[in-house]
């Protein structure tokens, strides 16, 4: 192999959740950088791929990724994994491809699972736009705040989400997106994988009652019901309000307010 930096994906539970190519790449590059080289090594053992490890992390980032970038530069291949997933994805990484780059070095992606991509498509909800917005803040007026934010966008969000925080998280979801429908994707592709669908008021009401939430959680919501989904009614709406004089921004303003939908929402729906 070159000495080109691959970002690798792996497993994000069940480990036969790897592709070919991942493995053969595992197998051929000189050096892999990983999070924790324990949990790695759980991976490397398992598919019984014996090569160097060196730890990769949110405190080494910069260091490391200089010293990463002088040994490709040297002629070695560098494998980036993190603990579980695609690197970068809410996981270190960026500024090494950002200082590969910078230094001449190919990027390689090897694609493959991603929390993200396995709650999104199997949850049921809109995937012809959808946002990632990585984990939400910890205190709540920080979260309500954010939530407030990505309120406005019309595909469907995607949240990284702690356990011990979810009942609190669907509480303020449920205090500002009330009516959303929200998805719970947990332990995707382990033992207790689940997708738990409902309102945040339901399903805040639905762990509530269990003894305690653990695993790895993922949680979507999806777009506001649109009352108005013909954009046809819409339009004739606006003109009418046109034909009284109104200007067309301020009509679709008034239109979005009476529909409970966004302006962009309403521009989008006529166009
Ligand atoms: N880079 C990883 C990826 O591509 O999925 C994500 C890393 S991020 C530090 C870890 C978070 O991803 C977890 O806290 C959880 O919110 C989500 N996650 C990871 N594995 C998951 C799983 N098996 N089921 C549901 N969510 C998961």
């Amino acid at each position: 192999m070159s000495k080109d930096l691959y970002i690798v994906a792996t497993p994000i539970g069940n480990l036969e959740d790897i592709t070919l190519r991942a493995l053969r790449v595992l197998r051929e590059a000189d050096l892999i950088a990983c999070e924790d080289t324990r949990q790695t090594r759980k991976l490397l053992d398992h598919y019984g791929i014996a090569k160097p490890v060196t730890s990769y992390h949110d405190h080494n980032e910069a260091e490391r990724a200089a010293e990463l970038i002088e040994r490709m530069e040297r002629g070695e291949s560098i494998a980036l994994v993190s603990d579980a997933g695609t690197p970068l994805i809410s996981d270190p990484g960026y500024r090494l491809v950002a200082a590969a780059i910078a230094a001449g070095i190919t990027v390689v992606p090897i694609p493959g699972p991603s929390a993200v991509m396995g709650a999104l498509v199997a949850a049921g909800l809109a995937t012809d736009s959808f946002r990632f917005c990585g984990f939400l803040p910890p205190k709540t007026s920080q979260r309500r705040k954010v939530l407030e934010e990505w309120k406005q966008e019309s595909g469907t969000l995607v949240f990284y989400e702690a356990p011990h925080r979810i009942l609190e998280t669907l509480e303020d979801i449920a205090a500002v997106m009330r009516t959303r429908p929200i998805v719970i994707a947990r332990e995707l592709t382990k033992l207790h994988e689940e997708f738990l669908r409902g309102t945040a008021e339901e399903l805040r009401a639905t762990l509530a009652a269990r003894p305690s939430v653990k695993g790895e959680i993922t949680l979507l919501i999806g777009k506001a019901e649109h009352p108005e989904p013909d954009a046809t009614p819409l339009e004739e709406a606006i003109r009418a309000l046109e034909a009284g004089g109104v200007s067309r921004m301020d009509a679709i303003k008034q239109v979005a307010k009476a529909r409970g939908l966004s302006k962009r929402e309403v521009y989008k729906l006529t166009l």
